[in-house]
């Protein structure tokens, strides 16, 4: 039996997640118009390979991955490519992207497919390249491309494939539902993943807020007949956290500014170990999410098979948004999430749930007050950091005392925010600060980039002229000892004597900066 072990910190935020009926899944409509982002993951933005005017089929590649940091998007129904252009995205910035517009022609037409049987005769290599072209990225949340999660490098060796089934965040019940509709398929692709990383375990964690899904997990465990680890926990805001679950199951702590391949893990979300089967064994790219519509402004909350690129308005009409003025839609949940500025964004790969709630059922909230020093956001901390003191350099924009306070351990779980008496948005300041830290990392990146060139170039410079001297003074001795042989060549000496001034010349010039 696993002995469970206590994070520091966490809370118990209302769990709300009876509303979205987690078990039941159904398919939301195919929309008129899908708007694929090339970005739909962390890193370099896929590169379009359709043009405006083609027809493309489901499952067909519309933008292939530029590098190793970057995922494909393909097509997840057939239609008319209608436009490439930026687009407003589901983005905390509010800012638009690039992407492929396709109006959909209902007939759902597929390319054929071709899967894998039998993977475990198949090299470790060829699995991750089906991986990456099939579009895998984390499905938790954070969007990181799979493949280069599945490539911890030499150095690393995996004991472990750990699934994290906790989804600790309020109303969220997407991957709940999942693990209930699709054990078999989550069995299946992490004895796949394990296999790849050459893993000798497989743990999967759920939280006991889940009984259903934790009885389904077992149940297509034991159809398996795999060694598979089930591990449950007590619930507990944000246990779901990677570097949490890791602390829960295992009693270690990822060190800071490391990541769980360093303690022999790979951790994945289960809606990522799904889709790494239908990759592998069905040969199907990532098309299509399980996304929770939730909330008390919508009449009929519930989760839904959606196709990546469906207009968030689209899902929310589905679910019957009885639409107020003002009406606040969350993307993600009420810790983690934002509030979506365009309804006509997308949903994408990391989206796990849209939110609709009422006023009164999540009030905004009210004018920050001054920090009293109490020292709640501290205890509720799952990161051991100080919030407060995170919070005042943040105002003072103090990067070094920043990262002393390590803030890029930093989850943005939102506990401090939710405990601190004076409804200060602590995770807003953080977020922000992150933000500039790595504004002036790349500024300096930029720069020593343009010194290096500079100094390069002088370098060359420098060593041209000396082999121009070098030259010069070769020539002058050679004249000078034909001269002291007898007799001297006036015309000759003229050209070296004019070559040498050239030379002079041309060396000054290029030292003028
Ligand atoms: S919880 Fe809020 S008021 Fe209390 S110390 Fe932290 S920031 Fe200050
Ligand atoms: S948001 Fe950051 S500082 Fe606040 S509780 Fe979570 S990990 Fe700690």
């Amino acid at each position: 039996m696993r002995t469970i072990h206590d994070i520091h910190g966490g809370i118990h935020p209302p769990e709300r997640k009876t509303l979205s009926r987690p078990g039941e899944l159904g398919p939301a409509p195919i929309p008129s118009v899908l708007v694929l982002p090339l970005r739909q993951h962390l890193g370099v933005p896929a590169l379009p390979i359709v043009n405006v005017g083609d027809r493309v089929l489901g499952g067909q590649l519309i933008a292939e991955a530029q590098g190793v940091m970057s995922v494909p998007v393909h097509a997840p129904t057939s239609g008319l490519v209608t436009a490439i252009e930026a687009r407003p995205i589901a983005h905390a910035s509010g800012l638009e992207d690039q992407c492929i517009v396709i109006a959909t022609d209902g007939h759902d037409e597929w390319l054929p497919f071709t899967g894998i049987a039998d993977w475990r005769g198949v090299d470790a290599a060829e699995l991750v390249e089906r991986v990456r072209s099939a579009g895998i990225a984390g499905m938790g949340g954070a969007g990181f491309p799979t493949a280069v999660k599945l490539n911890p490098g030499p150095a690393r060796s995996i004991e472990t494939l750990l699934v994290n089934g906790t989804e600790c965040e309020p109303y969220i019940t997407a991957d709940d539902t999942l693990m209930q509709c699709q054990a078999d398929e989550l069995i299946e692709g992490a004895q796949i993943l394990a296999h790849i990383i050459s893993a000798e375990s497989i743990l999967i964690g759920i939280e006991d807020n889940k009984p259903d899904a934790i009885a389904s997990v077992e149940a297509a465990i034991t159809r398996s007949g795999a060694e598979i680890e089930l591990a449950t926990f007590p619930t507990k805001y944000p246990s779901g956290g990677e570097k949490q679950i890791i602390e829960i199951l295992t009693g270690q702590q990822v060190p800071s500014g490391g990541i769980p391949a360093d303690l022999g893990l790979v951790c994945v979300n289960p809606g990522t170990a799904v889709a790494a089967k239908r990759a592998i064994i069905d040969g199907a790219p990532l098309t299509h999410r399980i996304v929770t519509l939730t909330g008390e402004a919508l009449a009929s909350p519930q989760n839904v098979i959606a196709c990546l690129g469906t207009p968030i308005m689209a899902l929310l009409t589905h679910a019957g948004l009885s639409a107020a003025p003002q009406q606040r839609i969350i993307h993600g949940g009420p810790m983690m999430g934002f509030a979506v500025s365009d309804l006509t964004a997308p949903i994408t790969k990391i989206t796990n749930c849209l939110l609709a709630p009422t006023p009164v059922e999540l009030p905004l909230p009210e004018p920050a007050k001054p920090c009293i020093r109490c020292g709640h956001c501290a205890e509720a901390c799952p990161a051991s950091l100080l919030p407060q003191q995170l919070y005042w350099y943040a105002r003072a924009k103090d990067q070094e005392q920043l990262a002393e306070h390590r803030l890029f351990d930093c989850i943005e779980c939102g506990a401090c925010s939710y405990v601190c008496p004076s409804q200060i948005p602590l995770v807003q300041y953080y977020r922000a600060a992150k933000g500039q830290i790595r504004d002036s990392e790349q500024e300096k990146q930029r720069s020593d980039n343009s010194r290096e060139r500079f100094e390069a170039r002088q370098a060359r410079l420098e060593s041209e002229a000396a082999e121009r001297e070098a030259k010069r003074a070769a020539r002058k001795a050679a004249a000078q000892s034909k001269a002291a042989e007898g007799g001297v060549d006036p015309i000759q000496a003229a050209i070296e004597r004019a070559k040498a001034r050239k030379e002079d010349q041309s060396t000054k010039q290029e030292q003028t900066p």
